[in-house]
């Protein structure tokens, strides 16, 4: 049976595999849902639930593959992109969260000037990145003056680096702060020169799970209703879910079922990225964390639910880049970034990747690991380079590492 799935999974696109489940799966209402993706039709809610609660990996993996084969053949996305952090104090209190610092330990965080930050940009110049990511706490200071001067200020000294910034976690702080509404805010961020929105902040929707996990800070309405706006000005942005907690099926179904929803309204997501619950030092702690089995069936069971998404992106930093080469064979067709080791999110919460960066040379490497081609875009998917049979004469100078200064202003 596995030696018949693995098969299956490296030819999938071409075959009925409805016909070994047929023989294989006794099960009517597998069946009937691998029927219906082989057809290319939508699976209900119930089928979603029905998967994470019955269906095994082998199964799983053959739909996820045969669907990310159908839209990307071998291809395998990634970028070359650095992240900017502001700040790692927060007004906020996420039970989750290992990387902020409370207001009264303010002294053990970082928190960056508009010249730090405009000195982190500059010090990648000469660096072949294409997209600047960035993201951190809420702190009062970081308003939406502040904000838009600093988005001005990277587009006056490199124009074609591409902004990707903020969540509408920061966003909702930041309009209410300032008296406008989501509309006149997002107009202006749109005309300081933000290029796309990343997909953080969505945690859970599910009020049930949200307000013990993320309370005070933007519902799950509020976060949907901002990417709604930004969409709706011909933007376009990416979706996440922090998985592996509190949270249980009926969650995670109603939170995917919420993307898919919207996405039907605007077409403006590009990429689904899972984010993996980490329990190092946080207020979580004591759940530990979910096996590597339900990483890879909550990967593939979203490739299949959202038909609408083109994209499901690995985000190596925060799963290991030996479970993100796993995830390329259960839907995934895109990863997430050489990124330079300018995030700490993830490895203050214990992920295996405490310095995270990769070399181009290193992604393609391991991109090519498990037969796919390795292909660099730009942030909205445009292909930058083909490495396709690209051949590197030596591992570049330039290793990925910048070093980044630290200020507690
Ligand atoms: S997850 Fe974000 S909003 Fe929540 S405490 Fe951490 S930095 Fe603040």
């Amino acid at each position: 049976m596995t030696e018949l799935l693995l098969l299956l999974q490296s030819n999938v696109k071409h075959m009925d595999f409805t016909k070994l489940f047929e023989k294989t799966t006794p099960n009517s209402t597998l069946l009937d849902i691998a029927r219906k993706v082989q057809n290319g039709e939508r699976i209900s809610d119930d089928d979603g639930a029905y998967l994470f609660d019955r269906a095994d990996l082998g199964y799983l993996g053959t739909l996820a593959n045969y669907i990310r084969e159908k839209r990307h053949g071998n291809t395998t996305y990634f970028n070359r992109n650095f992240h900017l952090e502001p700040t790692n104090v927060c007004l906020y209190t996420c039970t989750f969260c290992s990387y902020s610092r409370l207001i009264k330990k303010r002294s053990e965080g970082w928190e960056y000037s508009m010249e730090d930050m405009l000195d982190i940009i500059k010090q990648y110049d000469d660096k072949p990145v294409t997209e600047v990511h960035i993201v951190g706490g809420v702190l009062p200071q970081y308003d939406l003056k502040f904000y838009t001067d600093l988005f001005k200020a990277i587009k006056a000294h490199r124009p074609e680096l591409h902004i990707k910034a903020l969540t509408p976690v920061e966003y909702h702080y930041i309009f209410k702060k300032a008296k406008v509404s989501y509309q006149e805010g997002m107009e202006a961020i749109q005309a300081s020169g933000v290029d796309s929105m990343p997909g953080g902040g969505a945690e859970i929707f599910h009020p049930e799970i949200r307000d013990q996990i993320a309370g005070g800070k933007c519902s799950g309405e509020e976060w949907l209703e901002i990417h709604r706006i930004w969409h709706k000005l011909g933007q376009r942005s990416n979706a996440t879910m922090l998985y592996g907690h509190i949270e249980k099926t009926e969650h995670r179904i109603d939170h995917l079922s919420k993307l898919r929803d919207l996405q039907d309204e605007t077409g403006g997501f590009q990429t689904f990225i899972p984010l993996k619950f980490r329990s190092q030092d946080n207020q979580m702690s004591h759940l530990g964390e979910v096996s590597a089995i339900e990483d890879t069936k909550l990967y593939a069971i979203s490739r299949i639910f959202l038909d609408n998404f083109d994209h499901i992106k690995a985000y190596w930093p925060m799963i290991g880049r030996n479970m993100a080469q796993t995830l390329l064979s259960y839907g995934v067709d895109d990863l997430d970034g050489t990124i330079d080791d300018t995030t700490k999110i993830y490895s203050m919460a214990g992920s295996e990747e405490q310095n995270p960066a990769l070399s181009t040379q290193e992604l393609v490497k391991l991109i090519r690991g498990v037969n796919r081609t390795p292909i660099e875009r730009d942030t909205l998917y445009n292909v930058v380079t083909d490495f396709e049979g690209v051949v590197f004469e030596d591992e570049t100078a330039y290793n990925g590492y910048v070093p980044l200064p630290v200020s507690n202003n």
